[in-house]
């Protein structure tokens, strides 16, 4: 009974008979029964359909060709070398330096950095537009109607953020927020569907946290550009593919494992050339975006750093003639600082770390109030009430509770803006008003004068700066995650700022003797809040440190990263960017540690039975079927072996990929066998291998580069099982009937997968522990995992999605059931 039960569990497609040895120690433990099984597929399902999200695989296939084709390029080496290297690190710098042409103080680019994440394009631009003769919009007022030019102003924010929620919304929807959450899935191992198209990298022109998005879409793009080009030639005409092995590129990148290489360097520079950092975007992609890290890496990223801030720096020089590289940088005397100032920046840091769990736990319940993604007529509604919301605060603040003080004089921090920064707002000539001056500034400009604020007179008052924090952390919540590409990193350092200011301010007040400076309280707010709500430790020390120049500070800034974190973890469980990969359906993230759910669980309580697999020679009809019939990627492949040899039935010997078995198929690589035949001992394929098939394996690649669904950079179709069924139909003569073994003869057309078929895979014993084969599979980035019995069978396949669910589930030990 158990033994029919285990029966069924291994092979449901196979055609071969199993001569199983009479008594199996194995079969007494009845593992996974239907019921369970169903429950496991149920999820993946929904899972794959939310996003249509699928996994990565870094995993490489040993296969016969592959072999092969590896000899034939070592062999063409000159002197050892073959210029992959040279070609990396080319690739590199022209990463670096594309993503610092992308960022510059001048906002020559438009963008749509934001102030509360939303309305940034307006500003800005609004900026540009309006600003430039030395007056801003908000200044003429004073001049002409205050309702109209609010109406203005509305009308004209309303009209950009439209635009830019319609691209996002109707053309490029992984644009959508900072971004920076679906670089680490995708770096985890999740492929998510046109998160690196060219409509999303153009969408997304923007700063800070998109700047970690633009800056791995520029990488995924130029590993595509460089592997495509060439084989795109090989591949689409006969002649050249016939002289592939003299012409053919030596590497292409664009496989995953590459190009995960490229995207964490590529995530690194965008946030080095969005603050100026090299060191700190190298920490931020090594803590934050990337899973899989190796000193290779370390080493790409900060060449592709220092290369993006090189370029951000000599931009900086030829205008402002100084190569100041931090983006929020002193531009004047720095303050000081000593230790027993240290408890004062603690308190600070404490109520800052709890201001930034607050901002996760009210984000949380927020977005859970949010329409639908697929509403899309509402999410443009909400979009505009936003906006107009955040423009009234804008207006009315100021002028409610707005205070109006003197310009101040002598330089200013940021040389040739001081007119400019100054907004006098219905106060009299000379006067600025302070909260309008902080709400109509850009994030960066408002941050550089909040840490500038130096001894006991300041431009900006205490209940103005609380005030100001307030404003500022109500507009970013509202506004963090409706369909724009903004971030919330800015926002959160410009209200951490004020926040921090303020806090500095009350301090001076309580303790007049001390030499308390209401700058570096503002600093040591800034990475608080960046603490509390984003969770990272040491690349966000690197990050404040670079950003502002002030290696002097690195103590108050240690101190509030330390105490933030541990506040704010007391209060919330979950990072901004844990929590947002928490709610994201479809995508499953896989930490570094395998969570405690696993605990009690072996490989056979996770996996998946009823594994649907192949012979090596299987015929073309049944390959074509389970195509048709499922969407799994990934098919293990039997060998049968005679009653004789021990452990007789079916062995596995092998995976093969989906995309293979298509590719095969369009290529028409198939043969008459005969079907009353177990076993072919001899490929159908005659040794050595012919050219032909190694030309397979490079257009296997090319495969990858045009027809894999989900990594079209630009649009093209992948080949459908349908598609090529007709074209099997049209161009060979082979319909459905055909292929039908021949009654006479016994003659079957059949795939040969011996020589395609990974003959490596990974394996693990149904007994292995749950937590390990999470291990293998997160540090390996597999996408597959096959789990055998004793005698090497196959008894079930694991991918990410049964993880998954194991660790939903949790606790479920079907394996001792029975002891
Ligand atoms: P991915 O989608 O992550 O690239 P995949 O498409 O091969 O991988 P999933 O879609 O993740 O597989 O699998 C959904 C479910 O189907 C999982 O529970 C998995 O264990 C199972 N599964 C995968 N391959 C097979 C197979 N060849 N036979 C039977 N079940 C499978
Ligand atoms: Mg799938």
């Amino acid at each position: 009974m158990a033994e029919e039960e285990e029966e069924e569990i291994r092979a449901p497609l196979l055609t071969g008979e199993s001569d199983a040895s009479s008594w199996d120690p194995e079969a007494l433990d009845p593992s996974p029964p239907g019921a369970a099984a169903a429950a496991a597929t149920a999820l993946p399902e929904t899972l794959n359909n939310e996003l249509g999200i699928e996994s990565l695989d870094y995993d490489p296939v040993f296969s016969v060709v592959h072999a092969k084709t590896t000899t034939i390029k070592q062999n063409r080496r000159l002197y050892g070398y073959t210029g992959a290297t040279l070609a990396k690190w080319s690739i590199t710098i022209c990463i670096g330096v594309l993503v610092g042409m992308c960022v510059d103080e001048s906002n020559a680019i438009p963008q749509l950095a934001m102030i509360s994440g939303l309305i940034a394009y307006v500003i800005e631009s609004s900026q540009e537009f309006l600003v430039t003769e030395k007056k801003s919009f908000a200044q003429k007022t004073v001049e002409g109607s205050l309702i109209l030019s609010f109406l203005g102003f509305a009308g004209f924010s309303v009209l950009l953020i439209l635009i830019s929620s319609c691209l996002v919304l109707f053309w490029a929807p992984p644009a959508a927020g900072g971004g920076v959450t679906l670089v680490m899935a995708y770096l985890n191992g999740n492929d998510i569907p046109d998160f690196f198209k060219l409509s999303t990298l153009i969408t997304k022109v923007g700063q800070e946290a998109p700047m970690v998005h633009i800056g791995a879409a520029i990488a995924s793009a130029m590993t595509w550009m460089h592997g495509s080009l060439p084989s795109d030639k090989d591949a689409s005409t006969k002649s050249s593919r016939s002289c592939w092995n003299a012409k053919a590129t030596n590497f292409d990148f664009y496989n995953d494992k590459d190009r995960r290489e490229f995207i964490s360097a590529g995530a690194a520079a965008g946030l080095a050339a969005a603050f100026g950092a090299p060191i700190g975007g190298v920490l931020y992609s090594l803590e934050e975006a990337s899973s899989f890290w190796s000193k290779k890496v370390m080493w790409r990223s900060l060449l592709c750093c220092t290369c993006a801030t090189m370029v951000l720096a000599s931009i900086n020089e030829w205008q402002f003639s100084m190569a100041l590289p931090g983006s929020m940088a002193f531009r004047q005397l720095k303050p000081g600082f000593r230790i027993r100032d240290l408890p004062l920046f603690a308190v600070t840091s404490v109520f800052a770390g709890v201001l930034g769990a607050f901002v996760n736990i009210v984000h949380d319940r927020v977005d859970r109030l949010r329409p639908a993604a697929t509403r899309k007529f509402s999410r443009l509604l909400e979009v505009c009430g936003i906006t107009v919301i955040s423009v009234a605060v804008m207006y009315l603040l100021p002028l409610a509770l707005g205070s109006c003080l003197q310009v101040p004089e002598g330089p200013l921090p940021d040389g040739k803006m001081d007119e400019k920064y100054w907004l006098r707002y219905k106060c009299s000539k000379g006067e600025y008003n302070d909260l309008a001056t902080l709400l109509f500034s850009l994030p960066r400009k408002s941050m550089q004068q909040l840490y500038n604020m130096q001894g006991v007179k300041h431009q900006f008052p205490t209940a103005d700066l609380a005030i100001h924090t307030g404003s500022v952390l109500f507009l970013f919540i509202i506004a963090y995650g409706t369909a724009t590409p903004g971030g919330i990193f800015m926002p959160s350092m410009l209200a951490g700022a004020s926040f921090g200011a303020c806090m500095g301010t009350i301090f001076q007040a309580i303790f007049p003797g001390e030499n308390i400076q209401p700058g570096l309280h503002a600093i040591v707010g800034s990475t608080a809040m960046l603490g509390g709500v984003f969770r990272a430790s040491i690349s966000l020390v690197v990050i404040m440190v670079e950003g502002t120049g002030g290696i002097d500070f690195i103590l108050p800034i240690i101190v509030a990263i330390v105490v933030s974190n541990w506040v704010a973890h007391h209060i919330y469980h979950a990072g901004a960017y844990e929590a947002d990969l928490e709610r994201l359906g479809g995508v499953y993230f896989m930490h570094s540690e395998p969570p405690h759910q696993l605990a009690a669980l072996t490989a056979s309580d996770i996996m998946s039975p009823n594994v649907i697999c192949f012979q090596e020679v299987v015929p073309v009809r049944e390959v074509l079927e389970v195509l048709r019939n499922t969407r799994h990627n990934g098919f293990p492949v039997l060998r049968h072996t005679s009653a004789e040899n021990s452990g007789a039935g079916e062995k596995f010997v092998g995976l093969v990929l989906r995309h293979q078995l298509l590719l095969l198929l369009e290529e028409g690589l198939f043969s008459e066998v005969d079907s009353s035949r177990q076993q072919h001992r001899f490929s159908l394929y005659e040794k050595p291998i012919p050219k032909q098939m190694l030309i397979l394996e490079h257009s296997m690649r090319a495969y990858h580069h045009y027809h894999h669904p989900h990594r079209r950079f630009l649009s093209s179709r992948p080949p459908e099982v349908a598609r090529i069924e007709a074209e099997l139909a049209r161009k060979r003569n082979l319909a459905e009937a055909d292929m039908a073994p021949d009654k006479k003869t016994k003659k079957v057309v059949a795939l040969d997968l011996r020589p395609f078929m990974n003959r490596a895979p990974l394996t693990v014993r149904r007994e292995c522990s749950a937590q390990r084969v999470y291990v293998i599979f997160r540090t390996l980035g597999l996408r597959h995992l096959c789990v055998t019995d004793s005698h090497n069978r196959v008894i079930g396949i694991i991918t990410r999605k049964d993880i998954a669910m194991a660790q939903k589930q949790g606790f479920q030990k079907k394996s001792l059931q029975h002891w």
